[in-house]
């Protein structure tokens, strides 16, 4: 079949564009055929906020650049649905801050770790961990738990673009900081995370490594008061309200 051009034109360029792009990625095997089901429930979420990084959103990019910053052995988390839509992004961000990648995959099979692994390398990562791996999360009893060692078992600060609340759940009792992208501010993960950034992963993850590069010269002292300062769950009732007169203004 012969894949139809979609025209940079139409209003919706954006969003089908994304959709060809995990189409593709579950052809190749990167992305299971339920992370077409996850993005569903995602965009739904972002044509709810209007499609752009609100300004709840910015903030809590700011204080993830941050933590990361300050963080001793920092691991951004990458699954299917991240590796189809924004690989480029996650070597960039883990090279500004220094972070680690590890892949984490609910549906694992190691066919396709190590076709995300090859992905983010042909993206420029010089090492990804999560091919071998050597150890588990406690409390997690499905392949999510699995893990290296050198990776996210023994990470302070993890970055989870697009999580599900068990396995964020059990970072926070490893004493784990965790940062959530997410776009559905109700999810378990977002009432779970230390910060969630309620923002589409393809706009995030440039938005952190923006912060990043602005705060890296910044005082510990300063970076730390961000972060101190910094309430999750106000943040969510701020963006549900922000949702709530968004919805009320449109008609
Ligand atoms: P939870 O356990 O946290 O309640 P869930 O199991 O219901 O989550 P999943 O089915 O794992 O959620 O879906 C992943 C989440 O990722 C959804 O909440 C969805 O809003 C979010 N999501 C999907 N695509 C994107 C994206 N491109 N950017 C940010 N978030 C996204």
């Amino acid at each position: 079949m012969v894949m139809k051009e979609i025209p940079k034109s139409h209003p919706r360029y954006f969003s089908l564009e994304t959709r060809e792009q995990l189409a593709k990625a579950v052809k190749k095997g990167i992305t299971h055929e339920t992370g077409l089901i996850a993005h569903g429930r995602g965009e739904a979420f972002d044509y709810l906020i209007g499609e752009k990084t609100i300004p709840f959103a910015d903030d809590a990019e700011r204080v993830a650049a941050a933590l990361l910053i300050l963080a001793k052995n920092p691991v951004i988390s990458v699954n299917g649905n991240v590796a189809a839509l924004s690989p480029r992004a996650c070597v960039t961000l883990a090279e500004s801050v220094p972070a680690k990648l590890e892949v984490n995959l609910f549906h694992r099979t190691q066919k396709r770790v190590r076709l995300i692994v090859k992905e983010l390398k042909k993206n420029g990562a010089k090492q990804v961990y999560g091919e071998n791996v050597d150890t588990s999360i406690p409390g997690l009893l499905h392949d999510r738990g699995l893990c290296s060692n050198e990776g996210i078992y023994v990470a302070d600060v993890v970055l989870v673009p697009l999580e599900d609340g068990d396995r964020c759940q059990a970072f926070r009792n490893m004493g784990k900081k965790v940062i959530a992208i997410d776009l559905n501010p109700i999810s378990r993960t977002a009432r779970m995370a230390h910060i969630t950034i309620v923002d589409n992963v393809v706009r995030a993850l440039p938005a952190i490594e923006r912060w990043v590069k602005g705060l890296k010269h910044f005082d510990q002292a300063d970076l730390q008061n961000m972060i101190s300062s910094f309430d999750n769950i106000q943040m969510l009732r701020d963006v549900l309200g922000f949702l709530s007169k968004r919805l009320n203004s449109l008609l």
